[in-house]
């Protein structure tokens, strides 16, 4: 009877007794003529460590070696009759085999491959297996037999493998790698049930100065807690991945509105509310997120991690421990940057960046009191772009400290033509940015720039804005007595923006004091711009600067200024930034734009 028909009729046809009728031992079931080399073939069975069954037609068995009786706990004498082939696997796996192993092993005279056997006491044991079919050709299959490896190191192994390959070592998270997959059928799932699923981006804020400062051990035992905290907010089809030094990646799938993501944001952040401990210390983490929801937000799951990770930077940009739901624009405005940041790396070495020069007035003579070099991006296809635009991209991307030395050396290059412009030496004064005032480089770099454009030092001013100089005031107190060492002039820019300590202000070796222009453009209606003014002058004169007020465009605005004791001067009234052809003119726009101050 074929195999697979008596299987699917077992009940009727597996009785002990048939089975008893069929089955016999080795001898009986081998060709009646006994092969010269039968006890030595039949030895070599038997001492394989490889299980080896052989059974009739119809899947009876008619032997069963040493290795296989061991495996499947018979002893050794025991009768093996009414047992059959489909009694060595599970339920399912014996379907399989039924469907794929002794079909193609008919049709082909042998099959191979992995199966798992179902061992005494219920245990498991992966194999490589071959089922080879014997029997005259056109007769039908008269016997089966069976040989089968035990694998379960090599599958073992390489489930490791796979495990390794697919989880974080140190939080046995899984990784990037399994993410997609899993993403794959959460989104398949959701896509299915017409329900929604999320992708959150997660970075813990600061957590790089918790590992600077507490050693990378106890930053390891952090972010394993964090791991497990995070980890213990999660439903069991959710999946939370680390993706990067201490960023994750949380999937959630089945959400039937966006809103219900909100309790779940809120128990993430109640998990790291508890503070941590490390190194002997109470350690408090928040994070920044950004979640993308499908399907709105990306079909795919590459597209909902990417617009997750917009959404995280504008939450990283509004300040820590915030988090944000991702929002088309910002995408567009991300592309629109990365453009301009690959434009901004070739624009040095293509010199398309120009230095503008704005005149500064003495408000009491009316005469030049200096210039302020401004940078401005001479774009081949945008043309001229305002350092508002990329001045923050070059601090982000670090390209400001070489941009920044340019300037520095263009401005004393150019104050030549300045000087030769109005007939007498004039400060210039050079924008100093945040990056590049705590680079280390910067005091050698310009002793080097002011020897090698033989600069004087007293007609260099570096305007370091406020906020800049308020970050680190112990490291920015050395820098400036560095700066001031060399004989250069320093300008405090932006005042009134940064929260100024007094007490520190008066330590640090300063020459003026710029007033932002922001308390100046209503001056002098504004009663409030008014008293900070006004303030900001006699402050600065307390303490021996200069004060300059910057933005000044209007005639109201400079007799304010003038009336209040003012030092000088800085605006479109007078000036607009120009190029350094037009400062050759000089001369003619000198006595034009004194006029008001006459
Ligand atoms: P800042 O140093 O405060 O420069 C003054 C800004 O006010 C300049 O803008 C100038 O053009 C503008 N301004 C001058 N007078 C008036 C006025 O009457 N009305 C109005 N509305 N604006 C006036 P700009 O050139 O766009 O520069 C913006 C900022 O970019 C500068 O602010 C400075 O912080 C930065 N920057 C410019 N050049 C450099 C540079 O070479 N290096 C660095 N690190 N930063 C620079
Ligand atoms: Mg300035
Ligand atoms: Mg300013």
């Amino acid at each position: 009877m074929h195999l697979s028909t008596r299987l699917s009729n077992e009940a009727a046809s597996r009785t002990a007794e048939a089975g008893r009728a069929e089955s016999g031992n080795i001898v009986r079931a081998l060709p009646r003529r006994a092969h010269p080399l039968h006890a030595q073939l039949l030895e070599i069975v038997e001492s394989t460590s490889d299980f080896v069954a052989i059974a009739d037609g119809g899947g009876w068995l008619h032997y069963l070696n040493g290795v296989g009786r061991a495996m499947l706990g018979l002893s050794e004498g025991e009768e093996i009759a009414g047992l059959h082939l489909t009694d060595f696997y599970s339920e399912a796996e014996s379907r399989r085999l039924l469907a794929e192993a002794f079909p193609a092993a008919q049709r082909d005279g042998a099959w191979q491959g992995d199966s798992v056997l179902r061992l005494a006491g219920a245990r498991e044991l992966n194999v490589a297996q071959t089922v080879l079919a014997h029997g005259e050709p056109h007769a039908g299959v008269a016997m089966f037999s069976t040989i089968a490896r035990d694998i379960s190191e090599r599958k073992h192994f390489a489930e490791e493998l796979k495990r390794q390959t697919s989880h974080d070592a140190l939080t046995g998270l899984p990784n990037r790698l399994a993410l997609e997959e899993h993403m794959d059928m959460v989104l398949a799932r959701a896509r299915r049930d017409r329900t929604h699923a999320a992708a959150i981006l997660l970075d813990l804020d600061n957590f790089k100065r918790i590992n600077d400062s507490l050693g990378h051990l106890a930053g390891n035992t952090l972010l394993r807690d964090v791991a497990l905290r995070l980890k213990s907010c999660l439903r069991p089809n959710d999946i939370i991945v680390r993706y990067g030094d201490d960023e994750f990646t949380i999937v959630l799938g089945e959400l039937h509105s966006a809103a219900s993501l909100l309790p779940m944001m809120h128990k993430l952040r109640a998990a790291l509310e508890p503070p941590l401990a490390a190194a002997g210390q109470e350690v408090f983490i928040d994070f920044s997120a950004g979640i993308a929801i499908f399907p709105h937000d990306g079909a795919a799951p590459l597209e909902l991690l990417q617009n997750a990770d917009a959404a995280l930077n504008r939450a990283k940009a509004t300040g820590r421990n915030q988090h944000q739901f991702y929002q088309p624009e910002i995408n567009a405005r991300g592309q629109q940057l990365l453009s301009l940041e690959t434009d901004l790396r070739r624009a040095l070495e293509r010199a398309e960046f120009v230095l503008h020069y704005q005149p500064q007035y003495h408000i009491c003579s009316g005469s030049i009191a200096g210039f302020e070099a401004l940078l401005r991006w001479q774009h081949p296809t945008r043309g001229l772009v305002s350092p508002a635009e990329f001045i923050p991209l070059l601090e982000e991307t670090g390209l400001i400290v070489a941009v920044g030395e340019w300037a520095l050396r263009r401005a004393c290059a150019e104050s030549r033509l300045l000087r030769g412009a109005c007939g007498t030496p004039v400060p210039v004064s050079v924008n100093v940015s945040a990056r590049q005032f705590g680079d280390h480089r910067l005091v050698d770099e310009l002793r080097r720039i002011l020897r090698d454009e033989a600069m004087p030092p007293e007609d260099l001013e570096l305007e370091i804005t406020e906020s800049v100089i308020m970050q680190d005031v112990q490291a920015a107190g050395d820098i400036l007595e560095a700066l001031g060492a060399l004989g250069v002039r320093l300008a405090i820019d932006d005042f009134g923006t940064g929260y100024s300590s007094l007490a520190y202000l008066k330590r640090f070796p300063l020459n003026a004091l710029k007033i932002d222009r922001m308390f100046i453009q209503d001056l002098p209606w504004d009663e409030n711009d008014a008293t900070i003014a006004e303030a900001s002058i006699s402050l600065g004169h307390k303490l021996g600067l200069e004060v300059i007020a910057e933005g000044v465009e209007t005639e109201e605005q400079l007799q304010f200024l003038r009336a209040h004791g003012c030092d000088m001067v800085q605006g479109y009234y007078f000036g607009h930034p120009m190029p350094p052809e037009s400062v050759a003119l000089f001369p003619l726009l000198c006595g034009i734009a004194a006029a008001p101050a006459a």
